[in-house]
């Protein structure tokens, strides 16, 4: 019933199928029964030289092919991700445990920067000007980077892939893709796709492995790597930029979030609980983007309190895959246990439970979708990613107070305003440190708009024309003329 769709498990290097050099492999499980769903080669060492050998290989042709056969080849991808849009969220729900609903929009989400970056490709525009002493010409293109490794979370298994070899692939660049060990399969299955789509060999390679740290180690050191993108926690990017800097590597990061939710006096009750419910709940709350902490004016607090609980109970708990989940299982133990740890932490300190605050007993790792009112302010549910269906709410007692609340973090991907009048939720957009801000709306996620956080919530943008800049280096030719 809850069966794998059939995919290769190997190692996708230089376009075939491979095993680990020593045949090592390791296991892949579903969440929400603890069954094991595939056993997936485990790159070392070996295979990312091999990779790396392939993708270095594969780069002049790749980065000669007309832009216009590029982008061809990008929008077969995305014709080819829409085609297999089931199986592909089949296997995201399996491997990760969020609800097929959430599968089947990341899918799309993930199959769009395809499509939006096969229209880019054709726009790498560059300029040619008189130098203003006069005498010659300033000309200036954009070339690609070279060989880059592509480095993914797994709470977004096909998303946060697609995001960065998408553009990768427009600009002209090669790739190493390493996939979180937790979920690789979805991103095997989309090398079928590259492959079936006209990807040359050794365009895009990708190493599964349980070694992370060695591996990615050791392509940051391989003088033919010109960039890492990173998707994953501020620890590990903060370790990965330190290691890039040794060749001076681009590192574009897309790292953690506390994303603050503001719900003004003047706000739409209705309205901000609706969009509550999507950035808390959209992948149980498994997301960089989610809201991890609300803060509510005097006037609107209870009514916003009272009917977000009402959502939230009603959410139905169950296997992704079945027919009406809502709220799927957390993607490991270890996850799970730290939300209940922050959640007891909340309780411990005076916070007021509403609903839920309990794991739910059986196999998998499902949490109840919590609500937390009157949370104290040294709550570590406040200050640290929750990474699940909790949502702590604190009472402020005026719109400055709650720009100032938002502000005291040290992360800043992105933040959340509801206010019946625009020109003030626009001003307090603008006060707010967060790379992207949603006012009266639940999401913000989307190709065409730069997603990227501030402060030590990364560097650079994905997503946009932004995005593909990432990937180019700016050339200048001064030509005498
Ligand atoms: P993680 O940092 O543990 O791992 C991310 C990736 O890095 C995985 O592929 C992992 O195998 C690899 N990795 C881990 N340690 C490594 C090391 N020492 N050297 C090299 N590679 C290493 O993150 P995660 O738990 O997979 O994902 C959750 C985190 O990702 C959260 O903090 C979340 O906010 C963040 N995230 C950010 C965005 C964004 O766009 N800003 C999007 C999704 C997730």
């Amino acid at each position: 019933m809850h069966e794998l769709p059939k995919l290769h498990t190997g190692l996708y290097i230089d376009g075939h199928w491979v095993p680990a050099s020593d045949r090592g492999t390791f296991k892949v499980s579903d969440p929400a029964t603890g069954k094991v769903l595939a056993e997936v080669a485990d790159g070392g060492i070996a295979e990312a030289r091999a990779a790396a050998d392939a993708a270095a290989a594969a780069l002049p042709k790749w980065s000669a092919v007309p832009a216009r056969e590029r982008a061809e080849i990008l929008r077969k991808v995305h014709g080819l991700m829409m085609e297999r849009l089931e199986t592909l969220a089949r296997i995201i729900t399996l491997e990760n445990g969020k609800p097929l609903s959430d599968s089947r929009a990341e899918v799309r989400y993930a199959a769009e920067f395809f499509r939006w970056y096969s229209e880019e490709a054709c726009r790498n525009l560059g300029s040619l000007s008189h130098a203003p002493a006069g005498g010659y010409r300033i000309m200036v293109q954009h070339q690609p980077i070279g060989v880059v490794v592509l480095v993914t979370p797994w709470n977004f298994p096909a998303a946060m892939g697609t995001r960065k070899i998408a553009p990768a692939l427009a600009a002209g660049c090669t790739a190493l893709v390493k996939p979180a060990s937790a979920t690789p399969l979805t991103m095997l299955a989309l090398a079928e796709l590259l492959e079936e789509a006209g990807v040359p060999a050794g365009v895009v390679n990708i190493v599964p492995s349980s070694r992370s740290s060695p591996l990615v180690d050791h392509w940051l050191h391989d003088p033919r790597i010109r960039l890492l993108s990173f998707t994953g926690s501020t620890e590990v990017g903060r370790t990965l930029i330190k290691a890039a800097a040794d060749q001076v590597l681009k590192t574009p990061m897309e790292l953690g979030g506390n994303a603050p939710f503001l719900v003004l006096d003047d706000a739409d009750v209705a309205a901000a609980v609706d969009g509550a419910m999507i950035a808390k709940m959209r992948n149980m709350g498994e997301a960089c983007t989610a809201a991890n902490r609300f803060y509510a004016g005097a006037g609107v607090y209870d009514a916003f309190v009272e009917a977000f609980a009402e959502r939230m109970r009603a959410q139905k708990i169950g296997h992704g895959l079945d027919e009406g989940t809502q709220v799927g299982s957390l993607v490991d133990e270890a996850t799970r246990d730290k939300v209940d740890e922050l959640v007891q932490d909340a309780v411990g300190r005076g916070a007021r439970l509403v609903c839920g605050g309990s794991r739910v007993p059986g196999p998998g790792y499902f949490y109840e979708p919590t609500v937390l009112a009157d949370v104290p302010l040294d709550s570590r549910l406040l200050a640290e990613e929750i990474f699940g269906p909790v949502a702590p709410i604190v009472k402020a007692d005026s719109a400055e107070r709650m720009l100032e609340l938002a502000n005291a973090t040290e992360y800043g991907l992105v933040a959340y305003v509801y206010s019946g009048d625009l020109a003030r939720g626009l001003k307090l957009a603008e006060g707010l440190e967060f790379g992207m801000v949603a006012v009266n709306r639940g999401l913000v996620s989307d190709p065409a708009a730069p997603f990227g956080g501030m402060k030590q919530s990364g560097l650079g943008r994905e997503g946009s024309y932004e995005g593909m800049q990432e990937y180019m280096e700016t050339k200048y030719i001064a030509v005498d003329w």
